[in-house]
């Protein structure tokens, strides 16, 4: 056990079903994107994007990579923290190659200003971001990624990869905490 939780029970918010059909059609973008690329490396972002970059990587008909970063940017269960540290780096180098970082949620905006700032150093051919969730209105760091799946309000998430204190990425759709 990692952490205690207060009693809570969660709501669904966005379906396991709509949950696919947003993630074909950002494949369909994507490929746009990198039609004729020599390799695609995935970059995914640990640990919440794990089912996402799971599901998409299965949509996409293109030579591709996957790799993983890990960035601290949570210091405890629920609240962010504004320093960013890398956990994890890629395994391979990225230099004039090119790259989709893949990222669960941007809420803050720090992680991914952090890390789009730390792959650019290393000039890849071409950077690009996708988030499967945006929450917009807690934006403290001017960052949108290049595709996002859905745009939701200031609820904390669960599921689909994404946590609780170490729990619920096993859920199937998305769904917000509230405590009973
Ligand atoms: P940012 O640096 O943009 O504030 O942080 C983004 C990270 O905070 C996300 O990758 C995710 O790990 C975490 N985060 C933001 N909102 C939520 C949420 O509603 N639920 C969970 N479990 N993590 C969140
Ligand atoms: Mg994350
Ligand atoms: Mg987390």
């Amino acid at each position: 056990m990692s952490e205690t939780r207060p009693p809570y029970v969660i709501d669904e918010m966005i379906s396991a079903k709509a949950i696919a059909a947003r993630v074909e059609a950002l494949a369909k973008d994507i490929h746009e994107e990198f039609a004729g690329t020599e390799q695609l490396v995935l970059v995914g972002l640990l640990r919440g994007s794990f089912v996402f970059i799971a599901d998409l990587v299965r949509e996409l008909d293109l030579p591709v990579e996957v790799d993983f970063i890990e960035a601290s940017s949570y210091g405890n269960a629920m609240e962010s923290s504004r320093e960013v540290r890398i956990l994890k780096d890629l395994r391979s180098g990225i230099e004039g190659r090119d790259v989709l970082v893949v990222e669960d949620i941007v809420d803050t905006g720090h992680t991914l200003t952090h890390v789009v700032g730390m792959l650019k150093s290393r000039t890849p051919a071409r950077l690009k971001t996708i988030a499967l969730l945006d929450k917009p209105t807690r934006r403290e760091v001017d960052f949108r990624a290049d595709w996002t799946g859905f745009s939701i309000p200031d609820e904390f998430v669960v599921g689909y990869g994404i946590d609780y204190a170490q729990r619920d990425r096993n859920l199937p759709f998305i769904g917000k905490v509230r405590f009973t």
